[in-house]
């Protein structure tokens, strides 16, 4: 079976792209199949995994919009096991278009059921925005992923992205979870990171993952070689990161499905306002 994970975050450039495609490629090291979903108009998700975007004649967009069965747009990737549903540029206009559709927040979901038997996980890498694509991202996800960059006022739009997540869970996914929060562009030597993550800590205690990924030039580099870290310089710091946050998150998803299993016995509804932190808005004021 397999689970579908949204890598969201309304703020631009905080490391969604870069979490996703890193953490796909080793899991997909580690013999899961996994899609990679680019839910991006942007494309980088499709760029970093080295496919020429402007060649491509079909995308994402096509599924969404021109009903075209994804299976019939993925691609392979370097990684055997990691397959890639591409973006193209077409995508932007779909926010648009998306809106006169009936029914149009389920999109994805349905789509993705086609292919969802095929996939141990499917990753989904939003745009940074919270409109109508990042919405069909968080109603088609189990479990959403927010990565946060090491950064002033990180905080800042995270109580805004916690509020978004309860109203999908409450009227359009009842299923969905946050899974947690990886801090991205950690800088040892600035005090200002360790800080930041104090802070996150406070208000996500348990959701924060205990990987750092550290600010290095070579997970930057990365993209513009089209390959995942994993192949394009294993022995990196940041590779060696990512590798970290895939071993945190296969044992998080462990324990998260045992517990899981336990309330759906109980009949209990998780909800995901219980991780809302208090009063974050105002904890990002005195960072
Ligand atoms: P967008 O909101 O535009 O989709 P994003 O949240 O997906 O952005 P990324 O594209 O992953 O963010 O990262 C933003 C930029 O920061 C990219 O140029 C990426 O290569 C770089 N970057 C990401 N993580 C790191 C890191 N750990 N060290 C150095 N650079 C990084
Ligand atoms: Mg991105």
């Amino acid at each position: 079976m397999t689970t579908i994970y949204a890598f969201a975050n309304q703020k631009g450039g905080v490391g969604k792209t870069t979490t996703a495609v890193n953490l796909a490629a080793f899991l997909a090291l580690r013999d899961a199949s996994v899609l990679l979903v680019d839910l991006d108009p942007q494309g980088n998700a499709t760029s970093s995994l080295g496919v020429e975007r402007f060649a491509l004649s079909h995308s994402i967009y096509q599924s969404l919009i021109n009903h075209v069965p994804v299976n019939g747009i993925i691609l392979p990737t370097k990684i055997s096991k990691l397959a890639l549903a591409p973006s193209t540029a077409p995508l932007a206009a779909a926010e648009v278009e998306l809106a006169s559709i009936p029914d149009r927040e389920h999109l994805l979901s349905e789509k993705l059921r086609d292919v969802s038997a095929g996939y141990d996980y499917i990753f989904v890498d939003c745009p940074p925005s919270l409109g109508l694509l990042t919405v069909n991202a968080l109603t088609a996800a189990d479990r959403v992923i927010l990565p946060v960059q090491c950064e002033y006022l990180a905080l800042e739009g995270l109580a805004q992205l916690m509020h978004t997540l309860a109203l999908v869970q409450e009227n359009l996914n009842p299923r969905l979870q946050l899974f947690g929060l990886v801090m991205t562009m950690y800088d040892s030597r600035m005090r200002l990171a360790q800080q930041v993550v104090e802070e996150v800590k406070k208000h996500f205690p348990d959701q924060v993952f205990q990987t750092l990924i550290p600010r290095s030039v070579r997970v930057a580099e990365a993209p513009g070689f089209g390959e995942p870290l994993a192949t394009f310089d294993p022995y990196s710091r940041g590779a060696q990161a990512y590798a970290q946050l895939a071993q945190e998150f296969l044992e998080r998803e462990q324990k998260q499905t045992a517990e899981r299993a336990a309330r759906i016995a109980d009949e209990e509804q998780p909800s995901v306002m219980s991780h809302m932190p208090y009063a974050v808005g105002e904890a990002s004021e005195v960072l």
